[in-house]
């Protein structure tokens, strides 16, 4: 009963597929992002060359794939999917490379997680369209140099800062994707209710777009719950069904979920407040540290209730007072 956005069931996914833009004009918010790629794009198509390698940088559910998928569908080039997890290896990498037709767009999702050996063969790919495989072992292995077709590549991480520095450089453009606005998550849901042929008060949608973390995916995923308790209790879907879904599925009226709020609770009531180093914060709350500094913070920070500070993260009086809690300093005289 999860909406986070790793909750991937298969119903969820053809869900999600259905709702995806299929051109930049569709694509709401991000101007800037939208602008760029246009750019981008166009000057490429212009000049009959493959766009420069893009890399999309933000937490997860802002639009990155849907952005591939764009990039491709905008240039008329095919689409070629894979993420960083799924090569292991370099020859994993090598056997990708290798299968691309010319013009291809590559997009590596989570392109952060791919195997160190697997980098340094894409730095080559990159720049040169060129790849060296290892044949053999110890004293007889040699290299063979192979000629790859030109391709564009799209890489996705939650966030730039992971990704080492030479792979960093080699994208022509890096696209930051900020958490989406209110008054844009409701276009998003409109559109999807739209589609889905759902009838929902406009109220409720408002209610949705403030409580969805600034996050598409789970905007359309909320709107979803709401249809079904409206189904399943055979009401309308507004105000009160929106209400009762996000009860149910534990969404705090800033959007916050369990987990935000697990990391929020444990600065505050085990560390008084902070700061708190990120590592010392995963694991008391049995997360990944990636986890929690890629996914967790960016909303908490943007929301106001934490800042990072060089000595680590600090719940800030927005913090306390929406846990409903008193500072201990100030309880001080
Ligand atoms: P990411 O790859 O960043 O995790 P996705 O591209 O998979 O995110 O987007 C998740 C869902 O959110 C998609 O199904 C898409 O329908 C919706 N979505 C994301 N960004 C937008 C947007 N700007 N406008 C409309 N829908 C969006």
């Amino acid at each position: 009963g999860s909406i986070r956005p790793d909750a991937e069931s298969e119903a969820e996914l053809a869900f999600e597929g259905a709702l995806r833009p299929k051109s930049l004009a569709e694509f709401v918010g991000q101007r800037k992002v939208r602008g760029q790629l246009q750019l981008l794009l166009q000057a490429a198509s212009m000049q009959n060359r493959t766009p420069d390698h893009i890399l999309l940088a933000g937490p997860p559910g802002l639009g990155k794939t849907t952005l591939a998928m764009i990039v491709a569908h905008e240039s008329g080039r095919p689409l070629r999917m894979t993420s960083g997890p799924a090569i292991q290896h370099a020859g994993d990498l090598a056997a990708v490379l290798s299968a691309l037709v010319p013009g291809e767009i590559l997009f590596v999702d989570e392109i952060h997680r791919m195997a160190r050996s697997a980098e340094e063969m894409l730095y080559l790919a990159m720049e040169d369209f060129r790849i060296d495989i290892m044949v053999g072992k110890g004293a007889g292995a040699t290299s063979i140099p192979l000629d790859l077709a030109p391709f564009t590549l799209v890489g996705a991480t939650t966030r730039a800062g992971l990704l080492p520095n030479p792979l960093r450089d080699r994208f022509g453009f890096t696209a930051h994707l900020e958490f989406y606005e209110t008054a844009e998550l409701e276009q998003v849901l409109d559109r999807a209710a739209a589609l889905l042929d759902l009838e929902v008060d406009s109220s409720a949608l408002s209610m949705i777009a403030g409580r969805s973390r600034g996050t598409p995916r789970i905007a359309n995923r909320l709107l979803r719950r709401v249809r079904d308790y409206a189904l399943v209790h055979r009401t309308s879907a507004g105000l009160e069904a929106v209400d009762a879904a996000l009860e149910l599925y534990d969404v705090d009226g800033l959007g916050l979920d369990r987990l935000d709020r697990a990391v929020m609770q444990c600065i505050l009531t085990r560390f008084d407040g902070g700061p708190v180093g990120l590592n010392t914060l995963a694991v008391s709350v049995g997360e990944e540290a990636e986890t929690i500094e890629s996914v967790v913070e960016p909303f908490l920070v943007r929301t106001g209730l934490l800042t990072r500070t060089p000595r680590g993260r600090v719940a800030t009086p927005s913090g306390w007072e929406h846990f409903g809690l008193a500072r201990r300093e100030a309880s001080v005289p």
